[in-house]
């Protein structure tokens, strides 16, 4: 079984996505000052690594190689935040731009270990591509977060580590993706087979439920050891008919709950040492 640390808890933000238009939710972080305010609240709010999607001058998701480096920097500079990129792109992007997102040298990157039907779009992930960016995260030292939407692909994240070995650090972390129309359901008895299902090399795992199974999802990882996703790319209300107005609410939302189940919020660093980033932070 995967080993948690009984007290403390990773809380990863998810601020903006791929999927929300500024339109329809004009304060969704889309422009960099907005992310980086978002990215210092909720740092102040006990989050401890970011999962990160960029939008372009149009707030329209983009993978801008510019864009992702001047990113990563100011969140760097502003904050402590483990940096996590997401190599999802938004379901348009081609294969190939998704795998330059690790030539922005974030500390973190999502790794979807799957292709998965995501409402009518379909957010496509080959297998060859999976290994090809594993390979690659392990080659420039950036810890791969394994994104998991369904139970086959926690299987497949087996086949990868028998395959291709341990992640760059060491550490294996997962986070489950429940709820997605498509995926396996943002249920408690879902989560339960999914972690029942995790490779022994599996050192931490979060987990999100999207939409309205986001409180679902938050109880019965608790409950079981696990870690947090929150954030306006996986829900955008805090309750029928009151929407989320900055992300740091559902950060504090976290720290409530886990609260309730005895455990405080890590520390970036703290976060840096269960991922396994070791030293490379600083020197990147
Ligand atoms: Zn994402």
């Amino acid at each position: 079984m995967p080993t948690t640390s009984p007290d403390k808890i990773l809380i990863t933000v998810a601020p903006t996505g791929a999927e929300t238009t500024k339109a329809d939710c004009p304060q969704l972080p889309t422009t960099l000052e907005e992310l980086v305010q978002a990215a210092q609240e909720c740092e102040a709010a006990g989050a401890a690594m970011i999962h990160v999607h960029i939008r372009d001058a149009d707030h329209q998701p983009t993978l801008d190689q510019t864009r992702l480096h001047d990113t990563v920097q100011a969140l760097r500079e502003s904050t402590d935040l483990v940096v996590q990129l997401s190599t999802g792109g938004s379901v348009h992007d081609p294969l190939e731009h998704r795998l330059k997102v690790l030539d922005a040298q974030p500390d973190s990157c999502s790794l979807t270990m799957g292709t998965t039907n995501f409402g009518d779009d379909v957010f496509s992930n080959p297998w060859p591509f999976v290994c090809e960016l594993y390979q690659l995260s392990q080659e420039r030292q950036v810890v791969p977060e394994f994104e998991l939407f369904d139970l086959g692909q926690v299987h497949a994240l087996r086949r990868l580590l028998d395959t291709y070995g341990l992640p760059y650090g060491g550490s294996v972390h997962c986070d489950f993706v429940m709820g997605v129309p498509g995926g396996m359901p943002g249920t408690a008895p879902a989560l339960v087979a999914g972690v029942a299902m995790l490779p022994p090399e599996v050192t931490s795992w979060s987990a999100t439920g999207i939409g309205r199974s986001t409180l679902p999802v938050m109880l019965a990882a608790l409950s079981m050891g696990g870690h947090l996703r929150v954030g306006m790319e996986d829900v955008l209300t805090l309750a029928k008919g009151v929407p989320v107005e900055r992300n740091a609410q559902l950060v504090e939302r976290a720290v409530r709950a886990a609260d309730v189940a005895r455990r405080s919020p890590m520390t970036p660093a703290e976060a840096g040492g269960l991922l396994g980033l070791g030293l490379s932070r600083s020197e990147k």
